[in-house]
């Protein structure tokens, strides 16, 4: 074998080859399996390609395996898969493709094992090892994609426009592996996607964004968010993260360009969090600088509300990019709202109310926005960064004593909106929310200690100003 297996694999592969032989057609591994073998990345899939029936050929490789596992197969597209230990093994018939301008949708025919090749979307995904009788175990690479890998370079097997216009996909792609593999973009297949940017529009939301989350899961996601930017497939599909970027000047007076800005904290949030919703707020926690930036004379540029401007936007995009309408949006909403806050407080302000206000409107999340808010403390002037982060510091370190002392993560005011229409005769209301406020606010603020009796008798109070009178009279 040219590439190195486990034992299993071997074997697998051993029955693969010879019930392909007794079917007599031939069939190799292909794509990222080859790939990622020779890179000694894990791998958790293998593609099998045969000249003949996959659907055939995965069927009686199943059938010959004990336990016999079981085919799931598309008849449309010729594609069959079983498991295998937690392994997924795919087949498919070698193809031959053509694709008209309008359309995503190829024109497929059987084709040969070079066939198959042409049609892959990079030379490091185009690689085959035979498992046929003569040459088992032989690298087949035709557009020298051995090479490639060892350059690091990503390079298509066909011209980069027609592969790209064949399917657009290919560009975030191309983007992707530069961004988890750390290749570099050769610089004719990068002109090529920068041509064709436009094309991107005919693929689906859906697929697009699937390869946006596996670059914001890598290790160092500005790479290729910064690719996306300059190759200007961002500003087809996420035109706000596009709005972030440039520097405008007035009376000598420069803000940061809040895209290059933003990517830093992505990456700082990266090293911090394997979270991919973390590195979403991370992304989107100034979304809203451009609808607020101001030039204030003889101040500077301000950018008053972008928190809030923020988490209004968040939602659209959400839906705009088809990511997840569910608690994981209303998390990242919650964290560009919360982003300041713990920074914003200056050595005066940390208080021991400001810290339960902050545990009590952060909630669940303080670890993470704690996580966010380290890393938005970019700025070239050391200084400035070492300020920050000593008061960042303070922060943390009052924030946790005040958690021990108060326990405010996941509090409860002592008395719940349900117990005050009981209490009062009250039916869902203005007035109800006016009294829970009341007691929340009190407990927070350290006015009253957070228990029952201390509520209640606040309560009694409010309720006057209220003209209201609790039920059993008392
Ligand atoms: P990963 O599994 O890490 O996402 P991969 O390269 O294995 O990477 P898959 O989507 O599993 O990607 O596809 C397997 C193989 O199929 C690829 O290596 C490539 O040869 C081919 N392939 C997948 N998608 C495309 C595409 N859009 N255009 C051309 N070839 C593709
Ligand atoms: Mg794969």
């Amino acid at each position: 074998m040219d590439i190195e297996c486990s034992p299993r694999e071997n074997k697998l592969f051993e029955l693969i080859g010879a019930t392909a032989h007794a079917m007599n057609v031939s069939c190799y591994l292909v794509g990222g399996f080859v790939r990622d073998k020779i890179l000694g990345r894990p791998t958790k899939d293998a593609d099998i390609v045969c000249t003949g029936d996959g659907i055939a050929l995965a069927h009686a490789v199943a059938a010959a395996l004990p336990g016999r596992p079981q085919v799931n197969f598309f008849k449309t597209f010729g594609t069959a898969q079983f498991k295998l230990n937690g392994f997924d093994v795919e087949f498919v018939g070698a193809r031959k493709e053509s694709y008209t301008t309008d359309s995503r949708k190829p024109q497929v025919t059987p084709g040969t094992i070079q066939d198959d090749q042409l049609r892959r979307d990079f030379t490091v995904n185009a690689m085959a090892i035979s498992l046929n009788k003569p040459d088992y175990g032989q690298l087949i690479d035709p557009f020298g994609g051995i090479t490639d890998l060892k350059n690091k370079i990503l390079r298509t097997p066909l011209g980069p426009d027609i592969t790209f216009s064949d399917d657009p996909l290919r560009m975030m792609r191309g983007i992707r592996f530069a961004t988890q593999l750390g290749f570099t973009i050769d610089p004719d297949v990068y002109e090529a996607i920068a041509r064709n940017n436009e094309r991107i529009k005919i693929v689906s939301q859906e697929r697009i964004t699937d390869e946006l989350n596996k670059i914001m899961a890598a290790a160092k996601p500005s790479v290729g968010l910064d690719l996306l930017f300059r190759s200007g497939l961002l500003k087809e599909f996420f035109p706000q993260a596009v709005e972030l970027s440039g520097v405008e000047i007035i009376e000598g007076k420069g803000h940061k360009d809040n895209f290059y800005h933003t990517l830093q904290v992505v990456d700082n949030t990266a090293a911090k969090s394997e979270d991919l919703w973390l590195r979403w707020a991370a992304l989107l926690h100034d979304i809203g600088k451009p609808a607020t930036k101001k030039f204030e004379e003889g101040h500077g540029w301000t950018f008053h509300g972008h928190e809030v401007v923020g988490e209004r936007m968040t939602p659209r995009i959400f839906k705009q990019l088809k990511l997840p309408q569910n608690e994981k949006m209303k998390y990242v909403a919650k964290l560009v709202a919360l982003h300041l806050r713990p920074i914003s407080l200056t050595k005066e302000d940390i208080t021991d109310s400001a810290m339960r206000r902050l545990l009590f409107d952060a909630g669940e999340e303080i670890d993470d926005l704690m996580i966010l808010c380290e890393s938005d403390i970019t700025s070239k002037n050391k200084a400035k960064v070492k300020r920050y982060l000593e008061n960042f510091e303070l922060v943390k370190q009052r924030l946790k004593e005040v958690e021990e002392k108060d326990k405010i993560r996941n509090w409860q005011p002592p008395i719940s909106g349900d117990e005050i229409m009981v209490l009062f005769g009250l039916t869902p209301s203005r007035e109800v929310g006016v009294l829970k406020t009341a007691v929340r606010e009190a407990i927070l603020d350290g006015i009253i200690p957070n228990d029952y009796n201390a509520a209640y008798q606040l309560l009694l109070t409010k309720a006057q100003e209220l003209n209201l009178k609790p039920v059993s009279g008392e």
